[in-house]
């Protein structure tokens, strides 16, 4: 690697010990070895351990501590749960074998596309409340290993980053929640790439072995972090030294629509938008899910339907929560701020693009219920692993079953809604930055953003209102709160 680079307050892969660390080439594998470890004893504990869900290392370690940290993660820097996801280290061995065997293809091209990973988001979400897999190590076990095996099939036959770029929900979580992050990988000095022949960043060093992005995210090309796992591939392929985690202005990637390499238009790709609508409204239903009034509509849906078992009724939520409810308000915010605009475009056209603006408060919508249940339970950690060490053989005294939460229960509502209105303010600002982007004056795009402005302000009270209903103590024990 070339020499150290300056420091520089934006870029964190020049800041003391953690810029060294994370411009080793080996860091992320050590991250991923750290993580592989913890999903071992999960597993462990989840399969073999106690089956009641706030007592066992599978449940509580991953909706509770899991969920909080990845969000939180992605709040103040990025992606970073990929950059140490425990999934790919096994996957290498299962590359290698691919290409000993002569196995690895190429994605045939109709597969290159969100459409996997969106049919299986909305799977989990179904099943997630279904199965109630918060409260069963067991099944939280058996979705570890199955995440396990399916990225390994997917590498041993593919070749790049298919699972990640293709098929991994999670993967798709992070890269549409990091769409509104401050932190970014990004060439420091467009200039310098300009000159740079090898192109190394793509194509892959010769000289070190190191291969380039699998993502096929052009550094000179690429815009935000779409499709970015934060791998730090390109950062150890370039030779110039010329790439960085740069500090943005939070969602300023969502203020306009640029090709970007690798991916195009975000607001020309329907499985892009598909995506979005799986994701933003996803985290409504998630989060309705555990409110009261979900009962008595199941219970309401249940008697009209004459059943008495909960799939039908829940696949009929889920269907007009993800089916019914997104395309009809999408449309309308669409219609109307075409109509506003003047502009000869399809409501569809229009509906793609601003779609991008409600990111920031879909993400706003999984950080406060993410962080209800992190700050409700983060000490819950304690007792279980106290309990877990006991169970094999290590004592660790007592178990503090009293530990849970981190804030006062007071606390609660206030912080959600803070995160609520963080997420609306960016929509808001990335729904009137991408109308100016779009339209001539700012008299049109005045009139533009306004449908969609209204629809956000819809969507915060609504996310205000599930918020403060009581909400299920899910993977803790804590039911005084
Ligand atoms: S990022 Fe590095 S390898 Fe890629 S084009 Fe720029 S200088 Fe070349
Ligand atoms: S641009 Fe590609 S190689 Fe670089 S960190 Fe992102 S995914 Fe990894």
């Amino acid at each position: 690697m070339a020499a150290r680079p300056a420091f520089a307050r934006h870029d964190l892969l020049t800041w003391p010990l953690v810029g060294p660390f994370l411009r080793w080439r080996f860091s992320r594998r050590f991250l991923q070895a750290v993580l592989l470890a913890v999903s071992a004893l999960i597993l462990f504990d989840g399969f073999l351990g106690p089956q009641q869900s706030p007592k066992n290392l599978a449940t509580v370690t991953v909706w509770i501590h899991y969920r909080g940290l990845v969000v939180l993660a992605l709040l103040l820097v990025g992606n970073l749960f990929c950059m140490a996801c425990p999934f790919m280290l096994p996957r290498e061995a299962a590359r290698w074998l691919g290409r000993r065997l002569g196995l690895q293809r190429n994605v045939p091209r109709p597969l290159r596309s969100k459409w996997p990973a969106v049919i299986l988001l909305a799977l989990f979400f179904y099943l997630f409340e279904l199965y109630d897999l918060w409260a069963s190590p067991w099944l939280t076990a058996w979705v570890i290993a199955t995440y396990f095996l399916t990225a390994l099939v997917i590498d041993l036959f593919f070749r790049g980053a298919a699972f990640c770029k293709y098929v991994c929900p999670l993967g798709q979580f992070n890269f549409m929640a990091a769409l509104a992050s401050p932190g970014e990988i990004r060439v420091r000095e467009a200039a310098v790439c300009t000159t740079c022949r090898t192109k190394d960043c793509i194509a892959g060093n010769r000289q070190t072995g190191q291969r380039g992005c699998e993502l096929w995210l052009f550094q000179p090309g690429k815009v935000g972090n779409m499709d970015c796992t934060f791998c730090l591939d390109c950062v150890y392929a370039c030779p110039h030294d010329n790439i960085g985690l740069l500090a943005r202005l939070p969602t300023q990637e969502l203020w306009s629509d640029p090709r970007r390499a690798g991916i195009g238009r975000l607001g020309r790709r329907l499985d892009v938008t598909a995506l979005l609508v799986v994701l933003i409204f996803g985290a409504y239903l998630n989060a309705f899910g555990m409110i009261k009034p979900v009962y008595a509509l199941e219970q309401w849906l249940a008697a009209r339907l004459h059943t008495t078992a909960e799939a039908p009724v829940l696949l009929l939520i889920f269907g007009v929560g993800l089916g019914v409810v997104p395309p009809l308000l999408l449309a309308t915010a669409g219609w109307l701020s075409r109509l506003a605009s003047g502009r000869r475009e399809s409501v569809r056209e229009t509906a793609q693009y601003f779609i991008l603006s409600l990111v920031p408060l879909g993400f706003g919508m999984w950080l406060a219920h993410y962080a209800f249940h992190f700050l409700t339970g983060a000490l819950t950690l304690i007792p279980v692993t106290q309990s877990f060490l006991n169970d094999i053989g290590l004592p660790a005294g007592e178990p503090l079953w009293q530990l849970g939460p981190i804030v006062p229960a007071d606390w609660l509502f206030p912080l959600q809604a803070f995160f609520l209105y963080l997420g609306t303010f960016g929509s808001l600002v990335a729904a009137f930055q991408l109308a100016v982007s779009r339209y001539r004056t700012r008299q049109v795009a005045l009139r533009a953003f306004l449908p969609w402005a209204a629809l956000t302000l819809v969507m915060l009270v609504a996310a205000l209102w599930i918020m403060f209903q009581p909400m299920e103590m899910r993977g803790t024990i804590f039911l005084g709160l």
